[in-house]
């Protein structure tokens, strides 16, 4: 009986020590996270502020590094000529895109009616077949494709964002792709008759077209 009793009162004072602790480190954590609250509420001191200023100007600096080599890696290319072509104004004097052609060999035929329902949006320079096809100007390749009247053609994107429309190619320069960039006198194709042109003489329609619409070319060749 006595021993009972003594047992009982032992696990009796057992549970009151633990819960004690409980409450105790439960009270802890309270305090704990009372004082963090109030860290954070506080005003930051000067050397936190400097940390803060440091990490700020560090992420800055990492966030510049990146955008910097992504400026100069090759998937720039396109949008920084794009950006540059952007800010040229329009060509005013231009090569003669097929070679060995001199502008006075080439007939004025802009305006001139075709068919019924439309005119002559651009000129045609007539070449042996096979003769290469030059860009007048650097640009980015807008379009590589064969389709309608100008059968296979390409469409470069020229200073003052003009679209420069060369037509009725043979064939196109080899990996010519939309979205790359050219130089002035890259090899774009080679004189033909497709499209439209089928069974006439090879020639190259070419065509730029500006913000109102197609314009001559043919007073801007030299
Ligand atoms: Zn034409």
């Amino acid at each position: 009986m006595l021993d009972c009793f003594s047992m009982q009162s032992s696990m009796a004072r057992l549970y009151i020590a633990a819960s004690r602790a409980w409450l105790d480190s439960t009270l802890r954590k309270v305090e704990q996270a009372r004082l963090y609250l109030e860290a954070m509420t506080s005003p930051p001191s000067p050397a936190r502020r400097l940390r803060r200023w440091l990490l700020s100007g560090a992420l800055l600096l990492a966030a510049g590094i990146a955008a910097l080599s992504l400026w100069n890696s090759p998937w720039a290319a396109a949008p920084k000529m794009l950006w540059a072509l952007g800010r040229m104004p329009p060509a005013t004097e231009l090569p003669v895109p097929v070679d060995g052609v001199r502008p006075r060999q080439i007939a004025d035929t802009f305006g001139a009616p075709r068919g019924s329902d439309r005119t002559h949006a651009g000129i045609d320079i007539f070449g042996k077949r096979g003769t290469p096809v030059r860009s007048v100007t650097a640009g980015v390749i807008a379009d590589v494709s064969e389709r309608g009247l100008g059968g296979r053609q390409v469409w470069v994107i020229g200073p003052g964002r003009e679209r420069y429309y060369y037509a009725h190619l043979e064939d196109w320069a080899e990996g010519l792709a939309r979205g790359q960039v050219v130089q002035a006198g890259q090899l774009l194709g080679h004189v033909g008759d497709s499209g439209n042109a089928k069974g006439t003489p090879p020639h190259l329609h070419w065509g730029i077209y500006g913000k109102d619409g197609a314009r001559d070319p043919l007073p801007l060749l030299r």
